[in-house]
């Protein structure tokens, strides 16, 4: 049996990265990804605490033919390799990368949550989501885990559990929620 352990899943854009600007839409090239300061650092504070740490993401730019699915691999290979060097690198990359209208694995569905929890063997009632979207929150939620609002310029139209600001804030709202 696997040892059954909490996580923290976290959203890209807007909360690992800064959202591509609304011209771009999609971050196809590893030149454009820029992490949000202190991001690094906190995730390899998450990481040392024992958490696995998953990221979650909603890549429709593949299904419309902006990027490729390559193009999207590559990226998450060169995000990994810099996160490696801070001892921060995710343990896993589920991405939805259909059209919206057809992909049920998109949030805010928790399909991909789901298949985290069963691949890595996470606890979801003791796992934490964190995104800038409703349907971040909405997909934790529907998984059972907590919610962390990142608050951006996405409206917000759905509760969460507790929220930040900035990085700061989030580093201050995730040690709480460390245990043991
Ligand atoms: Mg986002």
């Amino acid at each position: 049996m696997k040892p059954y352990r909490p996580a923290f899943f976290f959203d890209r854009d807007g909360v690992v990265n800064q959202p591509p600007p609304p011209a771009m839409r999609y971050l196809r090239r590893w030149e454009d990804f820029h992490f949000i300061e202190g991001m690094p650092a906190l995730l390899a504070e998450v990481k040392a605490a024992g958490y696995l740490m998953v990221l979650i993401t909603n890549q429709q730019g593949v299904g419309k033919g902006l990027m490729s699915a390559e193009d999207l691999a590559e990226l998450h290979r060169a995000m990994q390799a810099e996160l490696a060097e801070h001892g921060a690198a995710f343990d896993r990359i589920y991405a939805a990368t259909g059209l919206a209208e057809v992909d049920h694995r998109r949030k805010p569905s928790p399909q991909m949550l789901h298949e985290a929890a069963s691949d890595l063997g996470i606890t979801l009632a003791q796992s934490w989501m964190i995104g800038d979207h409703d349907n971040d929150m909405r997909a934790g939620k529907a998984a059972g885990t907590g919610t962390i609002r990142v608050v951006g310029e996405k409206a917000v139209t759905v509760s969460s559990d507790h929220e930040a600001r900035t990085v700061d804030e989030l580093a201050t709202v995730i040690r709480t929620l460390f245990t043991g």
